[in-house]
């Protein structure tokens, strides 16, 4: 959970988020089912006995999923979450290579556990996802808790990239039409653009970057995609600025873009603190990145 987690706890259909809490538990499940959504982005679902009393309500809810150190095949037991009376206790395992993932749906009637995973050769996670076939096994914690709504704002603005986009997929299919929505999508090629509900107040915007993670110079020397996508939140951001507490905010991407558009959207349109839920979902460079990163 981000920022937001620490909302007071409320009655959904406000405009404050609501806050369900679960007991944490430590599962092992099997990948069932691997599809191919667009260049990069494969839907794994998952399914297993342990499934029973999963619940996570929330657009942007995750789990933390726990990989095979050499990013291929099933995690070996040692390297699996355990949990004890709601506590994560091996914890301390340096061993453990464990990332953040959105939950993009969860079915109780099927025990389907859906996550859309980005595939790029950087880390653990993202060449597991290139390689993930059915009947390999994996460890998920979580969630802790779900964050619900707001979903009865006017306004709605989004920022993401590729690995913000099942959330933000997740709000499309949640919001009702009478919202007006902007959505900014960061990508690094066209290919990993992906079909999304779109309601007829809402506007998609791909912006794409290029390879990299959008603080490299562009051909002119000068002007970076981190610095066209804050500008573009500075023009398109007024109107969920004006909208004060009937708007909403919700930016997860790379570090360094999130913390561009947070300048944008704190200093220059003033958007409240508890009006956004903002997180870096990694950050250029640096392995296993915290989420809970105080931005700066
Ligand atoms: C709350 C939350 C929800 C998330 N949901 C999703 C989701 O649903 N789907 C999804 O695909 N991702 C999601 N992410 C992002 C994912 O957890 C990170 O991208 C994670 O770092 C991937 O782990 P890794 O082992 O591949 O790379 P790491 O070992 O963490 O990092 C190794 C290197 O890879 C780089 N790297 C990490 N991620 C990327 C990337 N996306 N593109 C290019 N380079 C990268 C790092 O900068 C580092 O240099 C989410 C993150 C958070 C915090």
């Amino acid at each position: 959970m981000t920022d937001t987690a620490t909302a007071p706890e409320t009655n959904p259909g406000t405009l404050v988020p609501e806050v369900r809490l679960h007991p944490l538990r430590a599962r092992s499940l099997t990948v069932s089912r691997v599809r191919e959504l667009s260049a990069r982005m494969r839907r794994i679902t998952f399914v297993g006995a342990d499934l029973e009393g999963f619940a996570a309500d929330g657009p942007a809810d995750h789990v933390k999923v726990f990989f095979p150190a050499d990013a291929t095949g099933s995690t070996p037991d040692e390297l699996m979450p355990r949990t004890e009376d709601g506590s994560w206790v091996n914890r301390p395992d340096p061993a453990l290579v464990f990332r953040d993932y959105t939950v993009r749906s969860f079915e109780p009637g099927s025990g389907e556990l859906v996550i859309d995973m980005l595939c790029h050769s950087h880390g653990v996670a993202g060449r597991w996802a290139a390689q993930a076939r059915p009947g390999q096994r994996l460890g998920v914690l979580g969630p802790r808790g779900s964050v619900v709504g707001p979903f009865t704002a006017s306004q709605y603005l989004f920022v993401v990239d590729e690995t913000g986009l099942p959330a933000l997929a997740n709000w499309l299919e949640r919001l009702p039409e009478t919202a007006y929505v902007t959505a900014f999508v960061s990508i690094e090629e066209p290919e990993d653009e992906l079909p999304l509900r779109v309601g007829p107040r809402t506007e998609v915007i791909w912006l794409v970057r290029g390879r990299g993670h959008g603080r490299e110079h562009g051909s002119d020397g000068a002007v970076t995609a981190t610095d066209v996508l804050a500008r573009a939140v500075a023009q398109a951001g007024r109107t969920v600025a004006a909208a004060g507490s009937d708007g909403w905010t919700f930016v997860g991407a790379e570090y360094s873009q999130v913390r561009a558009v947070r300048t944008v959207l704190r200093s220059e349109l003033g958007v409240a603190r508890d009006r956004m839920d903002v997180s870096g979902y990694w950050r250029a460079g640096q392995a296993n990145f915290d989420h809970h990163t105080e931005i700066p």
